[in-house]
C-alpha cells in the first residue's frame, strides 16, 4: 500500500496537492497551524486507496511531499 508524508512545517496550505489527487485523499487541516502559520495539508486514506502516483508530490510548489510505495 502506498502512502505519502508531508514536511508539514514547510507546507503553505495552498491546496494544490488536494485539488490534484485523483483519489481525493488529501485535505487541509482546519484544526491546526504549522510553524509558518499556515493550515497544513493532511493525508487521510483509511481504505488504502493511494496508488503512489506521485501527482501530489509533483504538483507541490514547495516540495513538501514524499511518496512511499
Ligand atoms: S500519490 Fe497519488 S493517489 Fe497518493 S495521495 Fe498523492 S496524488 Fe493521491
Ligand atoms: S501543494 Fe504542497 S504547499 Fe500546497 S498544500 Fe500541498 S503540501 Fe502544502
Amino acid at each position: 500500500m502506498a502512502h505519502i508524508k508531508f514536511d508539514t512545517d514547510k507546507c503553505k496550505g495552498c491546496g494544490v496537492c488536494a485539488d490534484n489527487c485523483p483519489q481525493n485523499l488529501i485535505s487541509i487541516d482546519e484544526e491546526r497551524m504549522n510553524a509558518l502559520g499556515y493550515r497544513p495539508a493532511v493525508f487521510v486514506d483509511p481504505e488504502g486507496l493511494c496508488k503512489g502516483c506521485k501527482i501530489c508530490a509533483e504538483m507541490c510548489p514547495d516540495i513538501c511531499i514524499e511518496v512511499y510505495k
